[in-house]
């Protein structure tokens, strides 16, 4: 098709917002990237990959080639200084400007802390419409987008209209498995070197913190140490959050741990948290419930530890621990320990 057919815009009428964490793109802009391809097909426009970067990294044209195998047609280097690691101003200055001049029909961001706080400010300061948190979108035939977004306590799922342009949305991480295309074309690259106001230009990051197993992102980690029901207390999440730090993991948790408020939100595993593949899925106290099977059954190595030896977890699980947690835990911790004390000594 030619390009002239394409929509009105010089790059692609769909955005998606490419995420990087030290300058690595983030599993889901692949994610985003298959959504976007999916509305820019049924609306015969292209996607155009948006890069924000800082001038040292704009090496990001490493990213080009892995960004049109996942279904972009366009992708535009933003480049600036102040475009590096995460920060509210520069960053929403520079896709703020962007939006204004290039029009986009539609614009999608990760549902993740950088991306809710860019759409919701987006949306805002561009008179646009946003629909957050959601777990698939569509174009209607009048070309408006329709979120879906789960609500109440996750129990129904409400159908969100965008009405003004630019229609904003950010996706739920996991809620869209990435799908690298069989063939693809060079994609259009274009480069801009945004001027950005001199107050949001001096907003930077100054230190990384080491992560924990509270902080890291479930979706990226490669080991999970899950608590459910059966970890009970505060002495129970220090137990998992020590056996997750011991072992390099991160921690998470099923519905009713984090129901309970012990666990933060997105630390949720299952249909209606976050759906992992680690290469390995420990669970304590997790009776396996379906919701929550759907969210970590493809793991590549799973362990269950729980008291009932007829719990649906053992079902799945590749190693099976019938056993009380604040027994089977210590003993884990003591032995790593012991493993690990002899390396120590000799580094
Ligand atoms: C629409 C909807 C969406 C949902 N989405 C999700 C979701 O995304 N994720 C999710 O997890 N759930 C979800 N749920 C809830 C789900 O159905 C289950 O209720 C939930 O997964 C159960 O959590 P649990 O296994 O921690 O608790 P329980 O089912 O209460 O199980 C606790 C387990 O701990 C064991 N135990 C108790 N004490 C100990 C001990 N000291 N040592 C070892 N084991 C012990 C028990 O034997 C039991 O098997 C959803 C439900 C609905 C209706």
């Amino acid at each position: 098709m030619p390009d002239s057919q394409k929509g009105p815009n010089p790059v692609g009428s769909v955005w998606s917002v490419v995420e990087q964490q030290g300058g690595e793109l983030s599993p889901v802009s692949f994610e985003l990237l298959a959504e976007a391809r999916a509305l820019a097909d049924a609306r015969d426009s292209q996607v155009c990959a948006i890069v924000l970067s800082s001038e040292h990294d704009c090496t990001a044209e490493s990213h080009i080639d892995p960004l049109a195998e996942h279904g972009a047609d366009q992708v535009l280097l933003v480049c600036h200084p102040a475009l590096g690691d995460y920060a509210s101003e520069p960053h929403i200055e520079a896709l703020t400007d962007l939006c204004q001049t290039l029009n986009p029909e539609i614009v999608l961001l990760a549902s993740s802390l950088d991306g809710q706080d860019m759409a919701a400010r987006l949306s805002l300061r561009t008179g646009g419409s946003l629909i957050s948190d959601c777990v698939g979108l569509k174009v209607n035939t009048g070309g408006v987008l329709q979120g879906s977004k789960p609500v109440l306590d996750d129990h129904l799922y409400a159908e969100i209209y965008c009405e003004r342009r630019p229609q904003v949305a950010t996706l739920r991480p996991g809620a869209r498995a990435a799908e690298p295309l069989h063939t693809y074309q060079k994609p259009e690259v274009q480069r801009i070197e945004p001027v950005l106001d001199a107050a949001s230009s001096s907003v930077s990051v100054g230190e990384f913190l080491p992560a924990t197993a509270r902080s890291v992102s479930i979706l990226e980690a490669e080991r999970v140490v899950a608590g459910g029901a059966g970890i009970q207390n505060p002495d129970g999440v220090r137990l998992l959050d020590a056996l997750a730090e011991s072992l390099g993991a991160c921690s998470a948790a099923s519905r009713v741990l984090v129901d309970s408020g012990l666990m933060p939100r997105d630390k949720q595993v299952g249909l209606s948290g976050v759906v992992v593949k680690p290469k390995l899925y420990l669970a304590l106290g997790i009776s396996g419930a379906a919701y929550h099977l759907a969210g970590m059954s493809e793991s590549e190595i799973i362990i269950a530890v729980n008291t009932d030896p007829a719990a649906e977890i053992f079902k799945v699980a590749d190693l099976s621990a019938v056993g009380d947690l604040f027994e089977v835990v210590p003993a884990l911790l003591e032995r790593l320990a012991q493993q690990q004390a002899p390396q120590e000594l000799a580094a």
